[in-house]
């Protein structure tokens, strides 16, 4: 068995709420993730084998194509492509469930205006620190690798665990495995092997998953990722830091556009001595920044300071109006402030090859 860790009057208040509630919506962040979809399909399968029937997913946008097969996408409306649809589920919901974000604004701005003016009750599940006040009932377990961890726990904790189905263990490991980089950070929690065999029980083949949502790049992005290791790469040696940009005319140039770049800002990380790495890359008139660190240095303060943003200690990020030479700029300039800060001088002298191209 494993630990009891939410509240276990959180978990009879939400279990109220739900039992009283007759039409849910349930909503993830902006350009959702694995642990985004993957715990807002779960609970929605939760929530209809509980026999509620009016139980509508609303993702704020596009679906990455990898994620497109998991099991309940067919039924999840995107709100970017169907907000005349979108805005009167909202309107008429009596719960409305947050999953895999800590604050509405996560959610974009016209689809965070109609999710504050509802008068629904407002449950929260997530694992980002520092939650805003924005729902009536929030779960926030910011130790946990991913929402769906919190999703799983909280189905097994209302004595529903027998519920959890093939498809929603597939749903619940796409959350673990995309949130831990396939459980190679933020996973050194036994519980989360627990939970994994409890899902393999349920039939799960894990390492087809690995393939469905990892092996499944175009040449494009390929070809695209070789360009950016090689000229799209800065190396800031004094810093352990690697910055890297692509433009708009870069995505053109090899057929990709922003949403695939998933996974590329990790690449770094696998150099010796790099402990952050930040990836600026242009999106629909804003750049878009991701952030990753290994250790105690921490991208969630640096995306908040820098690019509007925040997230976890090691995988943050953000977005601001401008260029990308202007965002680079930003974190030369911070940088020296912080890594006197992380590393006493002594710990900065090693060094990390200097061949910059
Ligand atoms: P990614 O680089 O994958 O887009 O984001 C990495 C992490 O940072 C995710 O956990 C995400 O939720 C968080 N994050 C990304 N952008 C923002 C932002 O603008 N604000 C906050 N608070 N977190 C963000
Ligand atoms: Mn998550």
């Amino acid at each position: 068995m494993f630990t009891k860790i939410i509240d276990g009057k959180l978990i009879e208040k939400a279990e109220k709420f739900i039992d009283a509630g007759q039409r849910f919506v349930l909503t993830c962040h902006e350009h959702p993730d694995g642990d985004a979809l993957g715990s807002l399909l779960a609970m929605s399968a939760f929530l209809r084998q509980l026999g509620k029937t009016e139980v509508w997913p609303v993702v704020p946008d596009r679906i990455p194509e990898n994620l497109r097969w998991l099991p309940g996408t067919e039924r999840v409306k995107v709100f970017s492509d169907e907000s005349d649809v979108c805005l009167p589920l909202i309107a008429s919901a009596d719960v409305l469930i947050f999953l895999d974000f800590n604050e509405v604004s996560r959610t974009g701005r016209q689809l965070a205006e109609a999710l504050r003016a509802s008068a629904a009750v407002k449950i929260m599940l997530d694992h980002h620190p520092y939650p805003a006040d924005d729902a009536r009932l929030i779960i926030s377990q910011p130790e946990m690798c991913a929402t769906a961890e919190v999703v799983f726990r909280y189905i097994c904790r209302t004595g529903n665990a027998g519920l959890i189905d093939y498809d929603m263990a597939e749903c619940i490991y796409a959350g673990l495995m995309t949130d831990t980089g396939n459980f190679s950070y933020n996973s050194n929690r036994r519980d989360i092997y627990f939970i994994i065999g409890e899902l393999l029980d349920r039939g799960i083949d894990k390492d087809a998953l690995y393939r469905k949502v990892y092996a499944v790049n175009s040449i494009g992005r390929t070809r695209m990722q070789g360009y950016l290791m090689d000229r799209g790469m800065e190396i800031l040696p004094e810093y352990h830091t690697a910055v890297m940009t692509l433009s708009d005319e870069d995505f053109k140039r090899f057929g990709c556009d922003a949403s695939e770049t998933d996974g590329l800002v990790n690449l770094p990380l696998a150099v010796r001595d790099i402990v952050l790495s930040v990836f600026l890359r242009e999106d629909g008139g804003l750049v878009r920044v991701s952030l990753r660190s290994t250790g105690d240095f921490p991208a969630n303060e640096l995306a908040a300071a820098l690019y509007n943003g925040g997230g976890h200690l090691n995988a943050a990020g953000g977005r601001y109006e401008g260029t990308l030479a202007e965002g680079v700029q930003r974190l030369k300039e911070a940088l020296p402030g912080y890594f006197n800060k992380q590393f006493p001088k002594e710990q900065t002298t090693d060094t990390i090859g200097k061949t910059t191209p």
